[in-house]
């Protein structure tokens, strides 16, 4: 093995639409995505229920909504 053909590669935060983040190799030390193991349909099985939840709670938040004055 050769060392120094990614000089930039390192440990990258990751941070996914549904709100999960995880850490992984990369030359960025940040990255967003929009589906990740957590959420997506392939490992879950359950994609609606988490999706809904991400984006229920991302749109809350956007919005400053409590959830206590319904
Ligand atoms: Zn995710």
């Amino acid at each position: 093995m050769r060392e120094g053909i990614h000089p930039n590669y390192q440990e990258a935060v990751v941070k996914c639409a549904c709100g999960n983040t995880f850490t992984t190799g990369s030359t960025k030390n940040e990255l967003k995505v929009e589906i990740c193991s957590k959420c997506h349909p392939f490992f879950t099985g359950k994609q609606n229920i988490v999706d809904a939840a991400g984006r229920v709670e991302r749109f809350m938040r956007k919005f400053n909504i409590a959830k206590e004055q319904e």
